[in-house]
């Protein structure tokens, strides 16, 4: 049972409509229209994901609709941002002491409604209660509090000391000053913790945020705004707009500082492209088909547990799952009867089943595309050795969790990414070949090693084209929010979470103070062939190969000395 939640525009099928008021008092653009909300879901064909009036928020386990949202209308964006640009003004003023105040607050909130947000996520998305917990509760806490520690350190000014000699009586520093209003654009499959994790550096380094959650998920979306609520963050600087695709694009046309966008490869690239027209700096989080090496040499027990895990946590939708297995030939056998073993235990059911260690996939079409990859990799010569079957009898979309064999990379299977319940394990004769497979992909987010010997396993993780490699455990490192998180080539660019991600957050600005003001510089005009011949000298002296010619230079022609006595400046 859903539990029952603060945010009014909340509509339970069964509910009292009269009871529920507004989200946020302030916020017009997602103040719920009494009349409108008179509609039924049950008079809908269900699923219904979004509609231009309401986001509806479905169980995938059952196809329910749980809730529904009102979606803010595109004809709002320009009021949105500007009183989000009003309010990022008075924001930024205040100190870092007072921001990370602020963020402590939030964390406090999360901590306080921890259950809830745990709920929530696991009816809207799917995911077993576990999960909800560890993937997203923990690691929200666990940035929020980091952050409000390190943020003064990390946005203090840095002084920049000056290395060219003719430069040494300026004083110089840089600035961390924020973007503005930053548009945070996010995906169904970790509703909370991804937002949260740009939200709350975005907030600290002094900006706005329009969060856009995922159509899938807005329930989760519109908790995040009473968390910011709870937290007493001003009036309009977090705003959760609510809507599909078109409303992400509308919120590019009328022009944000900057895009966070986490989501699949091919909105990524509309996105780019409005960047590209309008000149806007984004961080894109992206797909990924990520490879795990397994040597000889491994722990095959504990390579096999992680294999598992990895590519059936959140039900293989995970940006970090692992999607592709490649094991040396000599123990290729006894891993992959371990998989199978293993997966074979798994226990499928709705995130209402505590026991559940799968749940359903978000959508029948997730899962259809799945299936497509399925039957392209049989026909081509691949063996399922288990899983791959539909389970109706729990709901409308489950997929037993699949290990598939006798692959390579001519199928789909090897090459888009999957996002569903299946690993797909390539034996190969040696780690070359299995370095060589790995970065054989348009895709670059992450990857594992496993070996026992730890130098060889980090040897290797170097060679691997990936944003992040994890040597004998995976995907893990996504929970520790002082690591970078971020791709190459297809899975995107920039980074988040660490402290380059809170970098993202800002501008650089460079401050230089002359410390002799009264002096004219040398190299102003008054140019003469003297001067020229004394640059000359200046750079034999500073950059001659040898000290001899170094001082030769000095000799000659008077050395540098015309430079640093002009006579004909103007
Ligand atoms: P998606 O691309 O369908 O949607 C993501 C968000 O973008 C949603 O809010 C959606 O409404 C919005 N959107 C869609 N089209 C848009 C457009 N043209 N302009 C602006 N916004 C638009 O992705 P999804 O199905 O929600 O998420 C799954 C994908 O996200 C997978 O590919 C997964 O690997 C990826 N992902 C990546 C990371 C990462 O950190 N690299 C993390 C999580 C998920």
């Amino acid at each position: 049972m859903l539990p029952p939640l603060r945010a009014a525009a909340l509509y339970k099928p069964s509910g009292d409509l009269s009871a529920q008021g507004d989200w946020r008092h302030s916020d017009s653009q997602i103040r719920y229209n009494r009349e409108k909300m008179a509609v039924t879901p049950q008079s809908l064909p269900m699923p219904v994901a979004s509609d231009r009036t309401f986001v509806d928020s479905i169980d995938p386990a059952t196809n329910e609709v749980i809730a529904r949202y009102p979606a803010t209308s595109l004809d709002d964006l320009p009021a949105i941002i500007e009183r989000a640009r009003n309010a990022q003004k008075e924001w930024s003023a205040r100190s870092l002491a007072h921001r990370c105040a602020a963020l402590l607050r939030l964390r406090d909130a999360i901590y306080s409604r921890r259950d809830d947000v745990a709920s929530v996520i696991s009816r809207e998305t799917g995911k077993p209660r576990v999960e909800a917990i560890l993937s997203e509760v923990l690691l929200a806490l666990d940035t929020t509090d980091f952050l409000a520690r390190q943020a003064p350190a990390w946005l203090r000014p840095e002084r920049v000391p000056h290395h060219n000699l003719a430069l040494r009586a300026k004083s110089g520093w840089t600035e961390f000053h924020p973007h503005g209003v930053v548009a945070v654009i996010s995906p169904w499959n970790y509703p909370f913790a991804i937002p949260v994790a740009q939200i709350v550096p975005a907030l600290v380094a002094g900006n706005a945020v329009l969060l856009k959650p995922s159509e899938l998920t807005p329930g989760t979306g519109a908790l995040i705004g009473e968390l910011i609520e709870q937290a007493r963050f001003p009036i309009d600087l977090v705003q959760v707009l609510q809507g599909a695709g078109d409303l992400g694009a509308a919120i590019m046309d009328v022009g944000p500082d900057k895009v966070f966008f986490t989501g699949s490869m091919s909105s990524g690239r509309r996105i780019a492209e409005s960047c590209g027209r309008k000149l806007i700096p984004s961080v894109l989080e992206l797909g990924g088909k990520d490879a795990m090496i397994v040597l000889a040499d491994a722990n095959l027990e504990t390579a096999s547990s992680a294999a598992v895990w990895g590519g059936f946590t959140n039900c293989g939708q995970a940006c970090l799952s692992v999607e592709r297995i490649y094991v040396e030939q000599d123990v290729a056998e006894q891993f992959i009867q371990l998989c199978v073993e293993k997966t074979k235990k798994l226990r499928l059911g709705p995130a209402s089943d505590r026991n559940a260690e799968l749940g359903p996939m978000i959508r029948l079409r997730q899962l259809e595309k799945v299936e497509q990859q399925l039957r392209e990799a049989v026909e081509r010569g691949a063996e399922i050795l288990t899983g791959g079957n539909r389970r109706s009898d729990l709901g409308p979309n489950f997929l037993e969790p699949t290990v598939v064999t006798r692959v390579n990379h001519s199928i789909q299977l090897m090459r888009d990414e999957t996002f569903g319940p299946v690993i797909a394990i390539q034996a190969v004769a040696s780690a070359e070949e299995a370095i060589a497979l790995a970065n054989d992909s348009p895709f670059g987010l992450s990857a594992s090693v496993w070996t026992a010997d730890s130098r060889h396993g980090a040897e290797i993780a170097s060679r691997v084209r990936a944003g992040s490699v994890m040597v004998n455990d995976v995907a893990s490192y996504y929970g520790a929010c002082e690591a970078p998180h971020g791709g190459r080539g297809a899975s995107g660019w920039g980074r988040t979470h660490s402290r380059l991600g809170l970098l993202e957050m800002v501008q650089v600005k460079y401050i230089d103070v002359d410390r002799l003001p009264r002096i004219a510089k040398s190299w102003w005009f008054g140019y003469t062939a003297e001067l020229a011949v004394a640059a000359g000298s200046l750079v034999e002296m500073l950059f001659a190969p040898s000290w001899k010619k170094r001082f030769a230079a000095l000799a000659k022609n008077h050395g540098a000395r015309g430079l640093i006595f002009r006579r004909n400046l103007i």
